[in-house]
């Protein structure tokens, strides 16, 4: 079968070679669109057109051949490495094993690629990638080498997703920005309102393109609703948010159950309640329904459960009789005098503010 291969620039001196295409999109795509629609609250249906709808900004259709056939793009070494640092230390030769000098070219045309109108052209740089989305590298590819009528004006969340994880490899944020910003604020009428695959795929687009108000409206649901540690997909977020998201999530979890661990110690000592019978009615109540929470379940439950737990949590109808002998209900119960502890927690819950990691991301260096 005859590979696939696009001509950036007919007079190109790099010939990149994408081996084993669209291998990095295989997990997410199972947890996104192999869901019903349902799961994904708020998310908008649009997202998950087919591949039909693909930009067809080049000059073929990226994903018309195998998926697992390599594909090639001959490029401008003076275009790649004006728009990432990455590829300028790639080709400077600061990676033996990524970039070869061939000493004897072949010709383009001999090449495979029946694109190339210059069948004089040699590349005098070959690069190899792996499982990047072929449809994501051809649109950076474009922009970044002035095709900008060959760039959509809008693309889906995955097809947005693939595209970040690009940019922030090859650190090519600034050529890439004014096409993400455009993309982002046709998507961002249809962010989701809960925590789930396409929120996680917000809070990294967001973190790559600096959408600081995104970032933290996504990073607040994940905190309220992730039932653990963050599950990032495969999207490379660094460490030191994956930490700080961590660290904030436990330490909310902890807040709301010390609310619950005051409430019964105020019961026990009598700081709260009306008297004898009010206290042991609330606290023979609390005990039997929040034991279960404190003794460890509660690890593998996200902040937004435990609340509702919380809030679920009954006070038995039970009341005095007055000098005429006439029942009178007691109006005290676990909801309102435990839930506006719980609920300052929850308010008080904000996402993360990405610029308060941001330097340490600049600082990064890509690992090859
Ligand atoms: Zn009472």
């Amino acid at each position: 079968m005859q590979k696939q291969c696009f001509d950036l620039d007919p007079l190109g001196d790099v010939l990149l070679t994408l081996r084993c295409p669209n291998q990095l999109d295989l997990s997410w795509r199972s947890l996104i669109f192999a869901k019903p629609r349902k799961s994904a609250e708020g998310s908008d249906e649009s997202e998950s057109r087919p591949k039909s709808n693909a930009p067809t900004a080049s000059v073929d259709e990226p994903n018309a051949h195998d998926e697992t056939e390599d594909v090639q793009f001959l490029l401008s070494s003076r275009h790649l490495s004006l728009a990432s640092p990455v590829f300028g230390t790639m080709l400077s030769g600061g990676w033996k094993e990524s970039t070869v000098l061939i000493e004897r070219p072949r010709k383009i045309a001999r090449l495979e690629n029946s694109y190339t109108t210059n069948s004089e052209s040699q590349p005098r740089h070959q690069i190899t990638a792996t499982e990047w989305n072929t449809e994501a590298f051809l649109l950076l590819m474009n922009i970044i080498h002035g095709h900008h009528r060959k760039v959509p004006q809008k693309v889906d969340l995955e097809t947005l997703a693939h595209f970040s994880i690009l940019v922030d490899y090859y650190k090519c944020q600034e050529i890439t920005e004014v096409f993400a910003r455009i993309w982002i604020e046709k998507l961002a009428p249809s962010l989701p309102r809960s925590h789930c695959p396409p929120s996680m795929i917000w809070i990294f687009v967001s973190w790559v393109f600096s959408n600081a108000s995104i970032f933290e409206k996504m990073t607040e649901l994940a905190l309220k609703g992730s039932q653990g540690p963050l599950e990032t997909l495969c999207l490379p977020l660094p460490s030191v948010v994956l930490d700080a998201f961590e660290e904030k999530r436990t330490s909310s979890l902890q807040k709301m159950m010390h609310a619950v661990d005051e409430f019964r110690n105020g019961l026990l000592n009598s700081s709260i309640g009306c008297d004898l019978a009010c206290t042991c009615m609330l606290l023979g109540a609390l005990i039997k329904q929040s034991d279960r929470l404190i003794h460890g379940q509660h690890v593998q439950r996200s902040i937004k459960q435990v609340k509702l737990d919380f809030q679920g949590f009954e006070t038995p109808a039970w009341g005095s009789l007055d000098s005429r002998g006439r029942a009178t209900r007691h109006d005290c119960s676990i909801a309102s005098q435990l839930m506006p502890a719980v609920d300052k927690v929850w308010y008080n819950l904000k996402g993360l503010k990405s610029d308060d990691y941001r330097v340490q991301k600049e600082n990064e260096v890509p690992k090859v």
